[in-house]
């Protein structure tokens, strides 16, 4: 080697390390290049018992991206959070480019609790109080911790949820479209990665930064390339849901280029657009006739909603054609609640 290449490759070399991810660091554990770290952030007990939000930090040994994978949102969706165990041991450190942020259980109330949608120390639906508060209630103080020290620190956000508890679910992706033509490539570059077959396009409402409500919307607002997975349903860690969240996981971080190995090419999927939360109009017992991935055709019966005694009171119908995403399937049914989410089909994207 002369000299002159000699000077260029110390310059790379010090540019290099110029280049160098800043030590990310999430509630006091600090990443470690080469390794997995794992430990908590704690939130503070402000009489209300406070938590522990389990989190590990993947170190490659290279530079790249920083790429923050979320679960348990929702304490009943388990797929997601055993998926996302599995692909913690999968991802090797060596092998990584960037770092891996993994939330293993955020909501930590509602998962001991065994509590669908709400916290149950707060009330609180978790996936609408972001970007959250320092000084709010237990599910506002996680939140904000997750903002601030794991979404604000990614270059992209996946919030990986599943039916919940009570929700037979067909796995889809939604997938957010803001209208800024380099960020929407760049999501759905990752939804189709991702693999879950089924994506719905999500043209949800803007929302500011300071009161963005959902996760992803929290990465949005601030940048940051985010959707939100939803593979699992009725507390199931059926293996093949786990697989599903955990080849998600691994096929993401082939197309970010995070790991080596080509990703696998987009299956074939079924795009889903102007989808309705259809609700309850009534307390009662609900039985569902169809099942999560079903199609229905217009006011095809979703349900019946009887009373305590067994009498009707209603017959829930689609508003239109198109696929169920998913559909409650306990009996407990409160006014005001999802009885099912239904979605169009469209064609091509
Ligand atoms: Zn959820």
């Amino acid at each position: 080697m002369n000299s002159l290449y000699r000077m260029i490759a110390i310059a790379a070399l010090v540019l290099g390390a110029l280049q160098a991810n800043a030590q990310i660091e999430v509630g006091g554990l600090k990443a470690v290049a080469g390794e997995r770290v794992t430990g908590f952030i704690d939130i503070t007990d402000n009489g209300d018992g406070g938590s522990r939000v389990p989190v590990s930090i993947i170190q490659g040994r290279s530079n790249g991206p920083t790429l923050a994978l979320v679960a348990g949102t929702h304490g009943y969706e388990y797929a997601p959070v055993i998926g996302l165990q599995k692909a913690a041991r999968l991802i090797d450190p060596a092998m990584l480019s960037g770092t891996v942020i993994i939330v293993h259980v955020a909501n930590m109330p509602s998962f001991l609790g065994r509590t669908i949608y709400y916290s149950p120390v707060d009330g609180e639906n978790m996936n609408r109080v972001y970007p959250g508060k320092a000084d709010g209630t237990v599910s506002e103080r996680i939140a904000h911790a997750i903002t601030t020290q794991v979404i604000e620190q990614a270059d992209y956000l996946v919030d990986m949820h599943s039916g919940d508890g009570n929700e037979d679910l067909r796995p889809y992706i939604y997938m957010p479209v803001t209208g800024n033509a380099e960020m929407d490539a760049k999501i759905k570059g990752m939804a189709l990665a991702f693999g879950l077959d089924h994506i719905v396009i999500d043209r949800r409402e803007n929302l500011p930064a300071d009161a963005s409500r959902f996760t992803d919307m929290t990465g949005l607002t601030r940048g940051i390339p985010s959707m939100t997975t939803e593979a699992g349903r009725v507390g199931s860690t059926a293996p093949e849901l786990v697989r599903k969240n955990a080849e998600g996981v691994m096929n993401l971080l082939r197309h970010l280029k995070m790991l080596p190995g080509n990703e696998k090419p987009p299956q074939p999927t079924v795009w889903l657009g102007d989808f309705t939360v259809i609700t309850s109009p009534a307390d009662g017992i609900f039985a569902a006739r169809v099942k999560g991935g079903y199609t229905v055709a217009k006011d095809g019966v979703l349900g019946e909603l009887v009373d305590y005694f067994g009498e009707p009171i209603a017959t829930i119908r689609a508003p239109y054609a198109g696929m169920v995403n998913y559909v409650i399937a306990t009996p407990p049914m409160r006014k005001g609640e999802p009885v099912a989410m239904v979605s169009k089909i469209v064609e091509g994207e």
